[in-house]
């Protein structure tokens, strides 16, 4: 995914754009509110700082928002709520306010995205399920999961964290994010059950998907892109 990041302030914006980026992201850095303008994209989201040296953010928001759809995320030190108030009614989708934490954004960024694209452009009617690598198949209509064509049994949270982790093959996906998104809009507790359905999907999947813990943060679903050289069914790719 990636993020036009429209900072002026270099130890803020290099911060959030490392942080960004050991999610998975990609960033584009601009520091002026021309230069957020000019940039001929493409871009999945906007970061956009208020307080910009040649312009007001709020007028590139507006300019931004008349333009198209591109989520917008305002950033201000400016902790007047009047800005928020404006920054939402002319067409930004969130607001956070400095000082921030990175998991705070990136927790904006996937709630605002998740809005925009609702779940996956697969559910436009007509279309058949997701697919990931040569071996899995979602289908989040029916929510059912095919292995090599065969339905795998899934725990209904285990169907859903499978549902939240592909949405975005590759990202890193922070403890509090998964338990935010597949159990409790507020969930402070342990996150154990988080990893005995971890552990379940990767052994349920095993040879499509892996999930990569990485400590003191999440997890990160990769697709097995090469099949694997599954024995049973010998099936070459030589037909087409
Ligand atoms: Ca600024």
């Amino acid at each position: 995914m990636r993020v036009l990041l429209v900072e002026d302030d270099e130890p803020v914006a290099e911060s959030l754009r490392r942080g960004l980026m050991r999610y998975g992201f990609e960033v584009e850095w601009v520091t002026t509110g021309r230069a957020a303008l000019d940039h001929p994209g493409p871009y999945d989201v906007v970061l956009l700082d208020l307080g910009l040296p040649d312009t007001d953010g709020l007028d590139v928001c507006k300019a931004l928002r008349a333009r198209g759809d591109v989520p917008i995320i305002v950033i201000s030190a400016r902790s007047d709520e009047t800005d928020r108030v404006v920054g939402l009614e002319i067409g930004a989708d969130d607001y956070v306010s400095k000082p921030f934490g990175v998991r705070e954004v990136i927790a904006r960024i996937r709630a605002v995205m998740r809005r925009a694209r609702p779940r996956t452009p697969a559910e436009a009617p007509g279309s058949g399920p997701d697919r990931y690598g040569p071996r899995l198949t979602v289908d989040r209509k029916a929510a059912r999961v095919r292995l090599d064509g065969e339905e795998v049994a899934l725990a209904p949270k285990e169907y859903d964290l499978l549902a939240f982790l592909t949405e975005e093959p590759g990202a890193l996906m922070s403890r509090e994010q998964i338990m935010e998104a597949v159990w409790d809009a507020n969930w402070f507790g342990p996150t154990k059950t988080l990893d005995v359905h971890v552990a379940a999907l990767r052994r349920k999947l095993a040879g499509a998907i892996t999930i990569e813990a990485v400590r003191g943060v999440g997890f990160r679903l990769e697709i097995v892109e090469d099949g694997g050289g599954d024995p049973g069914t010998g099936t070459d790719s030589a037909a087409s």
